[in-house]
């Protein structure tokens, strides 16, 4: 009798129908069902409260990490421009570093008066040049070079003046050899000149040019030149010779008999055996 409020029933294929009655005019009534299996009930309504708050929340926690994570970065930005800051400094640190070795090797190896190797440094770099394999054709030479009467040249102009000739012998000689040759102060006003790739026939050229070079040269010293000669031994490593010192004796003996043989002069003293690679 009269109207039913609206009414869901659940079919057993799963439709849910809405019911309505309603009493017309004349007394009639219409009823009325509409399929409402597809517009949400009020659980599912619930539900998706439910998850649009969870979403909100976690929405919300994912702002508060994003902006956390934010501040993090810019930490990070600061230890990083502070750990380059550091690296920069190191750096720096380093490089002065290596300068001032190489500065303290320069040192070690040179000759204060003169700036040639002194007699370690052209002992350590000779003995290199030793155990490097020549193009064919050439070998090592090695010249040994000593002023003639130095003694007289201290005399007459003094120490001073000695030291002028030693410098300018230094300059002629440096600037006579080449890039890769080694010149270097062995004693008080004895030189070594290690040649490297060289003929027999040019490294014996170049003595006798040094020679010749050097009587021609004299320095100004005190408004007086100061003129010198030099003797010199020449020979070329073998290959059975395994060190430098061994080398330099075998110079030295040849620079020997240039001085008894009256100065002035290259003594050459090649061994039978091969001097230079085939
Ligand atoms: P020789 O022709 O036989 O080589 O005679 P020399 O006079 O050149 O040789 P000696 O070895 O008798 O004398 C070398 C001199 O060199 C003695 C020493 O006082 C001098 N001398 C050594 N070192 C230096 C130096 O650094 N400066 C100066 N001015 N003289 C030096
Ligand atoms: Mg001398
Ligand atoms: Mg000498």
């Amino acid at each position: 009798a009269g109207s039913i409020p609206p009414t869901h029933m659940d079919l057993c294929d799963g439709t849910r129908l809405l019911f309505t009655c309603e009493v017309c005019p004349d007394g009639g009534r219409v009823l009325t069902y509409t399929d409402v299996s597809r517009e949400l009930r009020p659980e599912a309504l619930d539900d998706m409260e439910k998850i649009n708050a969870e979403l909100r929340f976690n929405t919300e926690t994912m702002e508060t990490h994003a902006a956390h994570l934010a501040s993090l970065a810019e930490q990070t930005d600061e230890s990083i421009r502070k750990v380059e800051e550091a690296k920069q400094q190191l750096e720096h640190e380093i490089a002065e570093r290596r300068e001032l070795e190489a500065q303290l090797r320069r040192m070690a190896t040179t000759d204060g008066l003169t700036g040639a190797l002194n007699r370690a440094g052209f002992l350590a770099l000779g003995q290199s040049e030793m155990e490097r394999v020549p193009p064919p054709g050439r070998g090592l030479a090695l010249l040994m070079l000593d002023i003639d009467h130095f003694k007289l040249i201290n005399d007459h102009h003094g120490h001073a003046g000695g030291d002028v000739a030693l410098k300018h012998l230094v300059t002629l000689l440096a600037t006579r050899i080449r890039r890769s040759d080694l010149l270097g102060r062995l004693g008080g006003e004895e030189f070594a000149i290690v040649l490297p790739g060289i003929s027999p026939e040019e490294a014996g050229r170049m003595a006798e040019r040094l020679v010749v070079r050097v009587a021609e040269s004299p320095v100004m010293y005190r408004d007086e030149l100061i003129g010198m000669t030099v003797s010199i031994g020449l020979t070329m490593a073998t290959r059975t010779d395994r060190s430098i010192e061994k080398v330099i004796m075998r110079a030295d003996d040849a620079l020997y008999r240039a001085k008894e043989g009256g100065r002035n002069r290259v003594v050459t003293d090649f061994q039978a055996e091969a001097v230079v690679t085939e």
